[in-house]
């Protein structure tokens, strides 16, 4: 059976890696992206992968795209909430708007996007959402109380949420990357890098966007289908809850 799936900030970074593993894992998939349409129309004719343009933290737009993915691809059955940004400052420093810009995107769009995907999920009786959060989540990151805050948030529903669709059949994980190796990790000055970063982490090494794409892929199979509420840590050995 194909399946149709979402991802949310699909066209690059880890989620690029992600749409690119579900398509080879056979789905139909979408992938949402906020405003980089040289790079999402890129991505497109590269991987054949269809793209949609919206902001996850803004519901009316999310009830809208999906209604159009749905016309387009059919009903969602898979949905990874990856999109994420950040807006780091100190906390004395920080603004309401680098709070708000973080909690909107990546917590509230988690609502945003899986609020209507859900009661078709509960009416076919199988679902799988994915929730990427981050092991600053877990941990909490100095210089990143919103980002932390959003991605312990992203924990917590998605705990919560998984009781509710459990007898429906519908799965609800979250995985808590470490430092993988996106553009976001790349711009970090090669000296911190390697004499603060790298030696944090065992295994002495980045993460490749891959690699937290192999964790969806298998959370989204039929194989993972006892598994929900549950959180895959996949950092190196940098943190263990
Ligand atoms: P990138 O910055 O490389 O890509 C972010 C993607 O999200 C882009 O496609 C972007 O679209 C999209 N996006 C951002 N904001 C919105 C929005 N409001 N609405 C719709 N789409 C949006 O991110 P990464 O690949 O590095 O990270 C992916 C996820 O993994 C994030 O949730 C991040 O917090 C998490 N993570 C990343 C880690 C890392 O080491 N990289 C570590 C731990 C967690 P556009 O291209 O149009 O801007």
């Amino acid at each position: 059976m194909t399946r149709v799936a979402v991802v949310t900030g699909g066209t690059r970074g880890i989620g690029a890696a992600i749409s690119i593993a579900l398509k080879e894992s056979g789905c139909k998939v979408a992938a949402v992206y906020a405003g980089n349409d040289e790079k999402a129309k890129a991505f497109e004719a590269e991987t054949g992968i269809a793209v949609f343009k919206w902001d996850v933290s803004d519901y009316q737009a999310c009830v809208d795209g999906i209604a159009g993915i749905e016309q387009a691809l059919g009903p969602v059955d898979i949905l990874v909430n990856n999109a994420g940004i950040t807006r780091d400052a100190m906390f004395h420093k920080m603004t309401p708007a680098h709070w708000n810009e973080v909690i909107g995107t990546n917590l509230t769009g988690l609502y945003n996007m899986t609020h209507p995907v859900w009661s078709g999920m509960r009416d076919r009786g199988f679902g799988r959402v994915i929730n990427i959060s981050s092991i600053n989540g877990q941990k909490g990151q100095m210089g990143q109380v919103n980002y932390s805050a959003s991605k312990a948030g992203d924990l917590g529903f998605t705990k919560a949420l998984a009781q509710e669709g459990a007898a429906k059949g519908i799965t609800v994980n979250a995985i808590c990357p470490g430092y993988i190796a996106t553009e976001m990790v790349r711009a970090i000055p090669e000296k911190v890098l390697n004499e603060r970063i790298l030696p944090q982490i065992p295994v002495g090494r980045l993460g490749e966007p891959e690699e937290i794409a192999r964790c969806v892929v298998f959370l989204a199979s039929d194989d993972a289908g006892f598994i929900t509420g549950s959180t895959l840590s996949a950092n190196g050995g940098q943190f263990f809850v």
